[in-house]
C-alpha cells in the first residue's frame, strides 16, 4: 500500500544520495555492491526508465528476457533478480509498494513519437538514457529493452498489449539491492501523449543507501 513520502524516504542506514529528478531528467551512477537504490513515486502514476549494467563491464548488460524466464512472469516484484546476459544478478528487488512494473514496453523516442503520434523533436527518455550513458562512455549500441518502474503494460489473454495508466499512487516505492557493482541510467519519463504518466509527467526521488 502506498505510504506518505516522508515515510517511504526513511531508511534505516546511511544515506549516500537523495535527489529529485524532474522528468526528461536522467540520473546515471554507479551502485555499489551491498547499496540500496530506491525509487519513490512522489505524486503518483510516474514512469521511470531504467537501464543498468555490470559496472566493470558494461557489454555485460541488462536481458530483460533473461530476468523474465527466471522470475516466471513478465512483472517483477519483490524477491525477483534483475539480470545480465552473462547470468550474472545486477540487483535483487527488495520492496515493491506498487506491484506492477513493465518489461517490455521499452522506452519512448523521438522517432516512436513521430511515428505513433505524428508530433516531431518531442522529449524523450531514450535522448534522455543516451545523456546519462555518455557520462560513462556509452552510446546508442549500449540501449536495450528497458525497465520501466510504475508503468502498466498489461497483456490481455488474446496478446493484446496496451500503455495504461500506472497503479501507483503518491509514496509508492520499488527498491534494489546491488548484488555487484552496477551502473544504473534513469529516465524520468516525459511522455504526454499516452497514458504511462497519465498524461502529467512528474517528479521522482531516488535514494542511494547503504543498510
Ligand atoms: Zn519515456
Amino acid at each position: 500500500m502506498a505510504q506518505s513520502v516522508d515515510q517511504a524516504a526513511q531508511v534505516s542506514g546511511q544515506v549516500i544520495e537523495d535527489v529529485i529528478i524532474q522528468p526528461a531528467q536522467h540520473w546515471a551512477k554507479v551502485v555499489p555492491q551491498g547499496t540500496r537504490l530506491r525509487f519513490i513515486d512522489l505524486e503518483g502514476q510516474q514512469a521511470i526508465d531504467f537501464l543498468c549494467y555490470n559496472a566493470h563491464d558494461p557489454s555485460d548488460r541488462y536481458n530483460a528476457a533473461d530476468t523474465m524466464k527466471y522470475a516466471g512472469t513478465i512483472f517483477l516484484t519483490t524477491g525477483h533478480g534483475i539480470y545480465t546476459d552473462m547470468g550474472h544478478k545486477l540487483f535483487t528487488v527488495v520492496e515493491d509498494t506498487c506491484g506492477r512494473h513493465d518489461t517490455i514496453g521499452g522506452c519512448c523516442s523521438a522517432e516512436s513519437n513521430q511515428l505513433r503520434y505524428d508530433t516531431p523533436s518531442t522529449p524523450n527518455c531514450r535522448d534522455t538514457f543516451l545523456k546519462g550513458l555518455a557520462e560513462h562512455g556509452l552510446g546508442k549500441k549500449d540501449i536495450v529493452a528497458n525497465l520501466n518502474f510504475f508503468m502498466n503494460v498489461p497483456v490481455e489473454q488474446d496478446g493484446a498489449m496496451a500503455l495504461v495508466e500506472g497503479y501507483s499512487q503518491p509514496g509508492d516505492l520499488i527498491e534494489l539491492q546491488a548484488e555487484m557493482d552496477t551502473l544504473a541510467v534513469v529516465s524520468n519519463c516525459p511522455q504526454t501523449r499516452n497514458p504511462v504518466n497519465a498524461f502529467n509527467p512528474t517528479p521522482i526521488r531516488i535514494i542511494l543507501w547503504h543498510p
